[in-house]
């Protein structure tokens, strides 16, 4: 089989392929969010730092004006004084706290409302000149951040800046900037990036061998049935595909694949049967026929000798035509080819009228034949066929019941069905017997009669069958037989 056509590769690929989709999407919503996470850290960092750093100077800066007391200055003056003492206590505490171990990455910038450096922590050669544009939308009041790439002397670094105003009496008294580079950032999301660029082939790649490992177990009964089902011919039809006890589709399909296999071996084991009985039915009438035509053959033979064989002969022609008949038929009503021709009918009159035809025979042998009915019995029904059915019935019944016998037909209504039973006095049959004599060609004991074929009563059968009908059989040697037919009707 070629590889890119068989389902373990298809499973295979189809995982990969489903995994493939869903581990990128997963990354990608994976990095935006944990790169958004990053970002988001970093601004509530720069944020609280700028607080806390604004906070500070204003604690040192009320405590040195508690120490110094002008509190009778101007407010002019007050805001020179303050200006000086304000830059003292800025620089102060950003020279003690840029010690601090958890701002040892931030950049602080404090500037006055001029825009002038009041204090800066010293680092900040990597933090660009805030810019004229920036520096006013702050000092109206609204704090920012800014994502700045600036080059210096430690390489090229982009960080992240928080400007914020600090208010006094609603006034912007000065401004704090703070800034972070994003290089733990950058760094953070290249790692994740290269884990999940690593495990992504990884992955799919070990998907795929699973894939293709479980397809293959999955798959395996398959194979068998494959190679067994190869082997499989016409002569060996008793070999039986493997049926796994995995309680699944692929053991569903063996156990159909094996009723079929043996419904086959039915079929094809009755077919030979049929060709080596036919061919066996056919040899007695062709060797008789032979053995007439050789001793008519020998001398010649009066008048009288050659009438008494030609007659005999035509006899054996006759078998031989009746049994090609009756083959025909049975093939026919076994293929379905023809089914019944069906009409409205009265089953009844039927059946006396297939009496009546055999009333010559019984006759000839003293048998009295008597027929019951209640009323006429309507059904859809193939005239030919049903009144065969019975004449094949009544010949049987006539056939096996020694002469000055009984024969009794009665035909009555139960439900929406006909019943009919035949019923004679005759040889019966043994028990044992009577599950086979609806077989083809099998005569109970072909000693007691020479001229049927053993074809009459699975014709009748069929006929009955396609009718929706069944038909039973009780009997007990030297009582007598009782054949009952159930057929359904039309009116009830
Ligand atoms: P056949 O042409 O030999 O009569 P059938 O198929 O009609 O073939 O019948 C099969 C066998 O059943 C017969 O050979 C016969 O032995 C037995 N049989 C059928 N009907 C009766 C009956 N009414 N009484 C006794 N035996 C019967």
């Amino acid at each position: 089989m070629i590889l890119y056509k068989s389902i373990r590769f298809k499973i295979t690929i189809l995982y990969m392929a489903i995994l493939a989709v869903t581990l990128t999407s997963f990354s990608a919503i994976l990095y935006h969010n944990v790169s958004r996470g990053l970002y988001n850290n970093m601004d509530t960092l720069l944020k609280s730092r700028a607080g806390g750093i604004s906070r500070a100077i204003d604690t040192y800066w009320e405590a040195s004006r508690l120490e110094s007391p002008d509190v009778a200055i101007s407010p002019d003056a007050l805001r020179k004084r303050r200006n000086v003492n304000f830059a003292n206590i800025a620089q102060r505490w950003v020279r003690e706290e840029s010690k601090d171990p958890a701002l040892v990455d931030i950049i602080v910038q404090v500037f006055d409302t001029d825009g002038a450096i009041i204090s800066a922590s010293k680092n900040t050669q990597d933090l660009a000149e805030i810019s004229r544009k920036n520096f006013i939308s702050v000092l109206q009041g609204r704090s920012r951040f800014d994502t700045v790439s600036s080059r210096s002397s430690s390489g090229k670094m982009t960080l992240r800046i928080f400007t914020t105003p600090v208010f006094e009496n609603d006034k912007v008294a000065y401004i704090v900037q703070v800034a972070s580079p994003l290089t733990s950032i950058y760094i953070a999301l290249n790692n994740l990036k290269v884990a999940l660029f690593i495990l992504f082939p990884i992955t799919v790649l070990a998907t795929g061998l699973m894939g293709a490992f479980l397809a293959k177990a999955t798959l395996r009964p398959v194979d068998h049935m494959i190679r067994t089902i190869h082997q499989i011919t016409a002569e060996n039809m008793k070999l039986k595909v493997p049926v796994p006890g995995t309680k699944d589709e692929i053991q569903k399909l063996a156990e159909t694949f094996n009723t079929m296999l043996e419904r086959l071996d039915r079929a094809f084991t009755s077919q030979r049967q049929l060709f080596e009985d036919l061919s066996h039915e056919l040899k007695t009438p062709l060797t008789i026929l032979k053995g007439e035509f050789e001793v008519i053959l020998k001398k010649i033979r009066s008048q009288q000798e050659y009438e008494v064989i030609l007659k005999s002969s035509l006899e054996e022609v006759n078998r031989i035509i009746k049994l090609a008949e009756n083959i025909l038929l049975l093939a026919r009503l076994d293929s379905k080819e023809v089914s019944p021709q069906k009409a409205p009918l009265d089953l009844t009159a039927l059946i006396r009228n297939a009496a009546n035809n055999m009333k010559g025979l019984s006759e000839l042998k003293e048998i009295a034949v008597s027929f019951n009915s209640s009323s006429e019995i309507m059904m859809d029904g193939d005239e030919a066929q049903l009144k065969a059915a019975f004449l094949n019935m009544l010949d049987n019944a006539i056939k096996y019941t020694q002469p000055k016998g009984r024969i009794e037909i009665n035909v009555g209504k139960g439900g929406p069905f006909a019943q009919i039973k035949i019923e004679d006095t005759g040889i019966g049959m043994p028990e044992e017997e009577l599950a086979h004599i609806f077989d083809r060609f099998y005569r109970v004991d072909k000693s007691r009669n020479s001229t049927g074929f053993g074809l009459g009563l699975s014709i009748t059968k069929s006929i009955i069958e396609a009718h929706n009908g069944t038909i039973a059989v009780q009997s007990k040697p030297s009582h007598g037989t009782i054949f009952t037919i159930s057929l359904p009707i039309s009116v009830y």
